[in-house]
Parts: C-alpha cells; sequence; structure tokens
C-alpha cells in the first residue's frame, strides 16, 4: 500500500515589544541576569493583577493581517491550567476558544515554482513561559521570560511534505523580521516549531485519527530531519499492522531519531476557562487601518519583481528573502540603468554569484563589476597578482598601517588595484589576494 504524509505546523513566535505582555517588566531578557526582569505579575504572587499590552495587540494583528486571516470583533483570553515550575501562576494565560484572527493562508513557493496555498487556522496571542535548566541534578529557574509575549500561529494539516512545510515556515519568519514584530531567531528560541504528523493511504480523503506532535525542534534542517523520520516511522509501523495513537515526540538530533515524551494516557487536561482578571479585546474598524501600514510582504515584491523587471521567479524569491537585500536590490537596478544593464542581468549576477548586498557601498561595487565584466573582465589570476604585487610595492604606507592593524588601510589598496584596471578585476578575489600577499 502507498501512503501519504499529513502534517500542520504550529509556529511560536516571541515579540520584540519594549514590555511584557501582562505586566511592565522590561520583555528584553536575553542574556541578562536571571530573575532581574520580574515584578509580582510574572511571578504570579497572590493577588497581582495582569493588564495587556496594546503594543503586543497591535503586533499579533499585524502578522494575522499579513497572513490573510479575519480579524474577530471579539477575542478573549483564557487559562491553559497546567503544573509545572515554568509558571508560577500554575496556569499559561492564552487564548484558545475565541482567538484574535482566524482562518488565514499563505502562499509558499518551491524550488520548482510550485505554488501551494496553506490554510492558517489560527494566529492568537499568549505569554511566555520561565526557563528551567537542568544542571547536574538540580533545576534552576529563570523567570525573566515568563509573560513575554508570544503569538502562536497554527496551520490546518496542509502540507504534503517536509519540505513545504519548511518553505512554509522560513516564509513566516521572513514575514515576521519584514513585519518588524520579532527578529524570529531561531537558536535564540525567538521562533519555534510544532509538527504535527500522522499518515494515511494515498487518496484516502479523511484524516487520519491520530497525530504525532514533534517537540525540541530548534531548526529548520531538524525539522526536515525529524518529519522525515517520522513519516518513516509511522509507515513500518502500519506496515506491520501496529495502530498509532495520538502522542508527543521529541527529536534526538544525536541519534537522529524520535523519542516518545508523552502518550495519549498521559496527554493533559487543560481545564480552559476564561480569564476573569483581563478584560475582553474589541477590535475597532478604525484599528484595522493597521493593515494599510503593512509593508510590502515577500510574495508581493517577488510577483513585482517578476512582473516589473522581467526577472525569474526563482530570482525573485532569492532577492526578496530580507527587505533590505531587495531594496539593495532595487537601488542596484537604478544604478545599473545608467550603465545599460538589465535588472535580469543584475539578478543573475546576484543570485548566481551569491553576492552579499548589504550596504550601498557593496551594490555600487557589484554593478560596477558587472559593468567592468561586459567589457571583458580579467580572470588571469597570474596578471592580477602581479599587478597586486605592483600595488603593494608602491604603496609601503598602506601596507605598513594594515599591518599594525588598521585593517580598513586594506580598502586604499584595492582601490589601488581597480585603478589600474579599470575596475575590471572582481574585487572580492582581489581582496582575497591582498590578504593572503600581506599575511606573510
Ligand atoms: P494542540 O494545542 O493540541 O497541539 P492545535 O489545534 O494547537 O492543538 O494544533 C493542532 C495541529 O495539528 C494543527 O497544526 C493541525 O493542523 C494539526 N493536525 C490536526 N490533525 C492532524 C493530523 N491528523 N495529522 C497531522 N496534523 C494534524
Ligand atoms: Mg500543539
Ligand atoms: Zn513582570
Amino acid at each position: 500500500m502507498k501512503y501519504e504524509p499529513v502534517i500542520g505546523l504550529e509556529v511560536h513566535v516571541e515579540l520584540n515589544t519594549k514590555s511584557k505582555m501582562f505586566c511592565r517588566c522590561s520583555a528584553d531578557y536575553f542574556g541578562k541576569q536571571p530573575n532581574t526582569h520580574t515584578c509580582p505579575v510574572c511571578l504570579g504572587l497572590p493577588g497581582a493583577l495582569p493588564f495587556t499590552n496594546k503594543e503586543a495587540i497591535k503586533k499579533c494583528l499585524q502578522i494575522g493581517l499579513a497572513l490573510n486571516c479575519k480579524v474577530v470583533d471579539l477575542s478573549r483570553f483564557e487559562r491553559k491550567i497546567y503544573f509545572y515550575p515554568d509558571l508560577p501562576k500554575g496556569y499559561q494565560i492564552s487564548q484558545y476558544r475565541w482567538p484574535l484572527c482566524v482562518e488565514g493562508w499563505l502562499e509558499v513557493e518551491d524550488k520548482d515554482g510550485k505554488v501551494s496555498k496553506i490554510k492558517i487556522n489560527r494566529v492568537h496571542q499568549e505569554e511566555d513561559t520561565g526557563k528551567l535548566s537542568h544542571i547536574g541534578g538540580v533545576t534552576l529557574i529563570d523567570y525573566n521570560r515568563s509573560t513575554v509575549p508570544l503569538v502562536e500561529i497554527v496551520t490546518e494539516p496542509d502540507f504534503t511534505d517536509p519540505s513545504q512545510v519548511k518553505d512554509y515556515a522560513k516564509k513566516l519568519q521572513q514575514i515576521f523580521r519584514y513585519l518588524g514584530v520579532s527578529s524570529a531567531d531561531m537558536e535564540r528560541g525567538d521562533m519555534r516549531l510544532e509538527a504535527n504528523v500522522s499518515v494515511r493511504p494515498a487518496g484516502q480523503k479523511e484524516l487520519p485519527n491520530y497525530r504525532v506532535e514533534l517537540k525540541n525542534i530548534n531548526s529548520f534542517r531538524f525539522m526536515t530531519a525529524a518529519i522525515e523520520y517520522e513519516i518513516k516511522r509511522q509507515i513500518e509501523a502500519l506496515e506491520k499492522g501496529e495502530k498509532l495513537t495520538q502522542e508527543t515526540r521529541g527529536w534526538n538530533e544525536a541519534k537522529r531519531d524520535t523519542y516518545l515524551q508523552r502518550s495519549k494516557e498521559e496527554a493533559h487536561d487543560y481545564r480552559y476557562f476564561p480569564e476573569p482578571d483581563i478584560s475582553e479585546l474589541r477590535v475597532k474598524s478604525d484599528e484595522l487601518r493597521i493593515k494599510e501600514e503593512i509593508v510590502e510582504l515577500p510574495n508581493r515584491k517577488a510577483k513585482r519583481f517578476v512582473a516589473d523587471y522581467g526577472i525569474s521567479r526563482q530570482n525573485a524569491q532569492v532577492l526578496v528573502d530580507s527587505k533590505e537585500l531587495a531594496g539593495y536590490f532595487e537601488e542596484a537596478i537604478k544604478l545599473g540603468r545608467e550603465k545599460q544593464l538589465k535588472p535580469q542581468e543584475i539578478a543573475n549576477y546576484i543570485v548566481n554569484q551569491k553576492i552579499k548586498l548589504a550596504s550601498k557601498d557593496q551594490v555600487l561595487r557589484a554593478v560596477e563589476d558587472l559593468a567592468g565584466k561586459r567589457v571583458g573582465i580579467l580572470e588571469d589570476e597570474v596578471k592580477i597578482e602581479k599587478i597586486v604585487a605592483e600595488v603593494i610595492f608602491e604603496n609601503p604606507n598602506s601596507v605598513e598601517d594594515y599591518q599594525k592593524g588598521k585593517l580598513n588601510a586594506l580598502q586604499a589598496l584595492i582601490g589601488g588595484v581597480m585603478r589600474k584596471t579599470q575596475g575590471k578585476v572582481n574585487v572580492e578575489k582581489v581582496r582575497r589576494i591582498l590578504e593572503s600577499k600581506l599575511q606573510n
């Protein structure tokens, strides 16, 4: 029998607000002295009353709107009850029955240009937990992260293969960064992924009656590996006639497999109930104006690049990776126009040569390089080395400065080589040769 995977993804993203979700403690906790960003509210002391961070709600709305969600008229917080010391209150304030944003979608495109539309079930607001460190038999707790604003984005089980999940998660990360709502750094834990995986006979319409939730994933690569492993494990189990049930498994990167964390019997009953200390949220229609303030997002930008500049979709996807890169690409196009360079040529050059565009200087240089290449770029290493040697000989002062540690003296030497060759050499190549010659 042939099987097909069914995958859904839950993404948590920590917002970069100044203060925490329900108190005025600073939310900028990373690397800070443990338990210094705390107060009675985020320590869960009896009698402390939470209040809502408006800026966080605005950022949650921005995410929801960027993901084409409907914003509900009335939204409420609820308590998700569980006993674990990472949350001193004994519950997490989250949303369950009345999430802020629902029913969205996001288009993802694979390497071959195939587009799929992933449905988004909900985008809701909640709070982060404290951080436990298990060190030498003791557990240390840091509550600096407790109550930092967290947004959860849940998809429908629409994915059919792991690489599609990765494309989606990367696109989300881009969107968070375009919106400026989070640095979405996976290593720091600003962005966390949980994949739900099941398999069904190919062609079957109904969802399998179980799902396996994968936790402990902290990179896109691990996520793909974990999902791939899990699909294989589940198919093998079904082929042996085993029955699969709901469970939570963790990814073990060292062994490259998943291990059981919690079975159905041990599943939590969170007994959600409305949070009585926080008023409900009513989003007024004028507050939805933030939709108009949202920047041009990567998918739309890529489409515009294809339409306006005639570049390939693949190149467009690479060039919209960050708002900054996309901006520099457009500057390069303007500059290139003066030198009769076509946008397609510039796009190909930047993408194929993996050129970093992270400053105006680099844009200028890339365009100059490309224009120079057109009139016959100097590729002969021996010739370039000879010119580099001349420049070193003629500029003893810059050489001395550089060797004393003034690293930007190298720029003058590179400039010398560029002048001698009328800009017809690759700057990075010149830099490499210069650096290696000056080292000894
Ligand atoms: P929970 O809080 O219990 O994890 P959520 O509703 O937050 O529940 O998330 C459920 C996730 O599981 C969603 O991403 C959904 O798409 C996915 N999912 C639901 N059913 C299946 C299934 N049969 N196989 C794979 N994923 C599923
Ligand atoms: Mg879940
Ligand atoms: Zn606090």
